[in-house]
């Protein structure tokens, strides 16, 4: 079949699987070409594995430091002559190049918040590598199954105590329009807190010492945001910044889980980028393009990869060790966070509208590499060809 591009609402409901592939080897190309890091872990468990920054903790984990792999992510096959995810062509993409430049590297396609996924990965280690020695989570949901009482949980992205009213950019439609977000609930502000919360980081980690597969010594790192005041109401202070605290307080319970054995867990506070989770916030998309205006004219724009590979060069390999802010908190939003970065973006955001986004905004910019997370507008694919939507992981 002929795959195009076909959007509803803020996600994209096909991806092609050449594309995919290409952005997968793209990434890889770059983190090759930044050279290996020294001191990297061996083994790296990740789980959110598949897509954003999770995908590119897995390539910088393989590529950069020589790791093995293990992926945990929830995504569907091609069935019934539907193109599969992104997130599982991704996968296939990085398993099979990973394979062929001898490193072990295998997945477990699931919901990483049952029980039943923790066993099985912890299985997967048990018969792989034997153990892990860094643990990634970066997982990102709209709503999660309690394993202990089955509670459905749904995360929202509102407001707390008042409404909010903002520009916001309907990216289905291409227009700026005018938001407003009503105040969450108290059971909405628990709900997204169960599900992207520090609780099932925990849990994960349980499992995994009691399995025996956590190497002496292992690191865990989640990813968190925090961004600027504009989208606090929204974010910072709103429900999924409530539930980015909660991650925060399991960063240091999970911290004294391993300091016996000589290892850390912390967070580290990424920057804005165009993925998946990203473009369903309310207000973040046009703040995104904005930011992406101002930070390639100043040449700090980094995406994914960049970050990722940053973060194990600066703050954890390479001969570094964390910087770490009062919060005891890596800050790889150091460079979105500058002040004449804010400044510039701010005053774009108060001035910015229907009429001139093309011209105060990197729009084009946000719109075209949405569409990349879906193998869409790489170099080098000819979308004009028949595509077999059906691709497999190799056994
Ligand atoms: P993403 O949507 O690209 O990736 C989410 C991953 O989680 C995917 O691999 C998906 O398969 C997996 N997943 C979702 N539900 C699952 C489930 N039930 N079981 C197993 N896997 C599941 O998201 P992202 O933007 O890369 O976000 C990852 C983390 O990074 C989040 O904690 C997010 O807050 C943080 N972060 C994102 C940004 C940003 O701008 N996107 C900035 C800073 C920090």
């Amino acid at each position: 079949m002929i795959i195009r591009p076909k959007i509803r609402g803020f996600v994209c409901v096909t991806a092609h699987p050449v594309g995919c592939a290409a952005n997968v080897q793209e990434q890889i190309d770059y983190v090759k070409s930044k050279g290996p890091l020294t001191e990297g872990p061996k083994n790296v468990l990740i789980i959110g594995a598949s897509t954003g920054y999770g995908l590119a903790t897995r390539i910088v984990s393989a590529f950069g430091c020589g790791a093995g792999t293990v992926g945990v992510f929830f995504e569907r096959p091609s069935i019934n002559g539907r193109t599969a995810t992104a997130g599982w062509y991704n996968s296939v993409a990085i398993e099979k190049k990973a394979k062929e430049a001898g490193l072990f590297a295998a997945s477990v396609n699931g919901d990483a918040f049952s029980d039943g996924v923790k066993m099985k990965t912890v299985e997967l280690i048990k018969n792989g590598p034997g153990s892990v020695d860094l643990v990634i989570y970066s997982l990102a949901s709209p709503r999660r199954i309690h394993p202990k009482t089955g509670q459905i949980f749904r995360a929202v992205l509102k407001p707390i105590g008042q409404s909010f009213s903002a520009n916001s950019l309907d990216t289905d439609n291409n227009v700026v329009t005018r938001v407003t977000i009503d105040p969450a609930s108290d059971e909405e502000i628990v709900s997204t807190r169960a599900v992207m919360g520090g609780e099932d980081w925990e849990m994960w980690m349980d499992a995994l010492q009691e399995g025996g597969v956590l190497a002496e010594g292992a690191n865990s790192m989640a990813y968190s945001y925090i961004g600027p005041e504009v989208t606090w109401p929204v974010y910072k202070n709103g429900t999924i910044g409530r539930a980015k605290e909660d991650l925060e307080k399991s960063a240091r319970k999970i911290d004294s889980l391993l300091r016996p054995g000589g290892g850390h867990a912390f967070i580290s506070v990424n920057k804005a980028v165009v993925t998946q989770s990203s473009s369903a916030i309310p207000v973040v998309p046009l703040y995104i393009s904005l930011l992406f205006k101002v930070m390639k004219e100043k040449g700090t724009h980094e995406g994914c990869i960049e970050q990722v590979y940053r973060l194990y060069q600066d703050h954890c390999y390479n001969g570094s060790r964390p910087a770490f802010d009062e919060e005891g908190r890596v800050r790889l939003d150091d460079l979105e966070m500058r002040p004449e970065v804010q400044e510039t973006t701010n005053s774009l955001w108060a001035k910015v509208n229907m009429d001139n986004l093309d011209q105060f905004s990197d729009y084009a910019g946000y719109q075209e590499e949405f569409l990349r997370l879906f193998g869409f507008g790489l170099e080098g694919v000819d979308y004009e060809v028949e595509i077999d939507p059906v691709v497999e992981f190799d056994a």
